[in-house]
């Protein structure tokens, strides 16, 4: 299918880009690696009259360090992240993850703002930032904003981002040296969103969990935070009632689709055995 007609726009400063967007109000959107939004186009199920293209716009790429955080610039793409030393050194899950995104053509355009930004709950790194309890960084027309990943997502594509604003960056807390991590993605073939996935990071001490974070991918219609479930393995040795406890705990929160993907039973349980293949893969991660 062929996209309705748009004018496009390609500013060079996150202002401009603010600007363009706040004055075309709904009109309008941003436009980042396109490999959700140009799809949707074609469907017609998105039919903006305005591109506001964020590419040329230099101070949204890349990735720092700021004391005890990493900050992503927006417009990184999901295979930049896969080659950040500073990444593969303090936060590997983002490389595991960007690595089951997609395949290598979406990848190399594809963003992490777009991934984030984007709502659709199929996305995999919304459930990894609020796992890494991640902030989100808002240019708008009232000036810049933070809103935390875990209060981010309202709905299905409907997020905390207003028309006119722009996400510029993600903040990620780097866990401590020695953390266990995973992420594990059930999916029906490569290059295919998940029936159903996790994300894993916890800590251990003298052979016991000091902390945990649970993120769940595409079985509900938003990613969720697995709160209740982390808690549960927090003490324990990760010993199989326990595991066994803690899965059931985040099941529970889980109202996934019926689609293509299977039943709603089975994408539940499907996020269960992702969930605890997950928490072996970081324990064996795990020191201490
Ligand atoms: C064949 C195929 C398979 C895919 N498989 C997967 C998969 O397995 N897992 C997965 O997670 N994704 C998958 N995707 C989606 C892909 O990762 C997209 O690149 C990503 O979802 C969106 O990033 P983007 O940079 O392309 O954003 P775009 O498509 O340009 O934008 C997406 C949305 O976010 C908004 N937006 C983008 N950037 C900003 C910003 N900085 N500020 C404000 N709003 C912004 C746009 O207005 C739009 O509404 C797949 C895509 C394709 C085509």
């Amino acid at each position: 299918m062929i996209p309705g007609a748009f004018a496009y726009h390609r500013p060079s400063s996150v202002k401009e880009a603010v600007g363009l967007l706040s004055q075309l109000g709904d009109d309008g959107r941003a436009l980042a690696g396109g490999h959700s939004l140009i799809p949707m186009m074609k469907l017609r199920l998105a039919t903006p009259g305005h591109l506001v293209d964020l590419a040329g716009i230099a101070e949204l790429k890349g990735v720092r360090v700021d004391g005890g955080d990493i900050v992503v610039g927006a417009m990184t793409t999901q295979h930049e992240l896969m080659g950040s030393d500073v990444l593969t050194a303090k936060l590997p899950i983002l490389a595991e993850t960007s690595a089951q995104v997609a395949d290598p053509q979406v990848r190399y355009v594809g963003t992490l703002g777009g991934n984030v930004a984007n709502g659709d709950p199929g996305n995999d790194m919304p459930a990894v930032m609020m796992c890494l309890n991640a902030t989100y960084h808002v240019l708008g027309k009232n000036g810049e904003r933070r809103v935390a990943a875990r209060q981010f997502y309202q709905g299905t594509y409907v997020t905390a981002l207003q028309p006119g604003d722009v996400l510029t960056a993600i903040r990620i807390p780097v866990p401590p040296d020695g953390h266990g991590y995973a992420y594990e993605k059930l999916k029906r073939k490569i290059g295919d969103y998940a029936t159903a996935a996790a994300a894993v990071v916890l800590t251990m001490s003298g052979g016991k969990v000091a902390s945990c974070s649970i993120g769940l991918t595409n079985v509900a219609e938003t990613p969720l935070w697995a709160e209740e479930a982390g808690k549960i393995l927090v003490g324990s040795t990760l010993d199989a009632a326990t595991v066994k406890k803690a899965v059931a705990a985040a099941e529970a929160i889980t109202a996934p689709a019926e689609d293509a993907r299977g039943p709603v039973q089975y994408r539940t349980k499907m996020a269960g055995v992702m969930l605890t293949r997950a928490i072996a893969r970081a324990k064996s991660r795990a020191r201490g």
